[in-house]
């Protein structure tokens, strides 16, 4: 499943790439272009605009209900029966939705800061926008995110237990 998504909904993008959905970001308010990426490329409008269900096929098009990003998150995997797979989080670039490659900490040095290279192990570079990535405090505490929402989803999708 291929995402687009616009303005309205730009958490949820960034949510979306974080657990590895395939998702394309469309900055700019410009429903044409959305449409375009939508066709060209086979994937889902994600958006809070309902403007979409006019000029797009119905079935291209998903409109996002809440205004939270993380209840749009859990109801968008609900209502498509996605799941939260553990082995694809944080393997996209979250600039720029490329899949990050693991590179060799040799070749990094001289390219994050000093304190980085001596406390980390692993790097990932992104092959589009060069962006050198590495496990932080930041990363856990993306993954923590991602393991209560994977929870929360498995429990809205068993009813009736506690
Ligand atoms: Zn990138």
């Amino acid at each position: 499943m291929k995402f687009v998504l616009d303005n309205t909904v730009g958490k949820l993008a960034r949510l979306l790439r974080i657990a590895g959905f395939d998702t394309t970001y469309v900055v700019e308010n410009d429903l044409p272009q959305v449409i375009a990426i939508s066709r060209e490329q086979q994937r889902l409008i994600v958006s809070r605009n309902s403007r979409y269900e006019k000029l797009a096929l119905a079935a291209d098009f998903y409109h996002v209900e809440s205004d939270d990003p993380e209840e749009q998150f859990l109801a968008l995997l609900s209502d498509l029966n996605l799941d939260l797979e553990e082995n694809l989080w944080l393997s996209r670039c979250l600039e720029c939705n490329a899949l990050l490659e693991r590179v060799d900490k040799q070749a990094t040095s001289g390219k994050v800061w000093p304190y980085v290279w001596a406390t980390q192990e692993k790097f990932y570079h992104c092959p589009d926008c060069d962006k050198l990535f590495w496990s932080a405090t930041h990363v856990a505490a993306m993954r923590e995110k991602l393991l209560e929402l994977k929870s929360e989803l498995d429990r809205r999708r068993r009813p009736g237990e506690p």
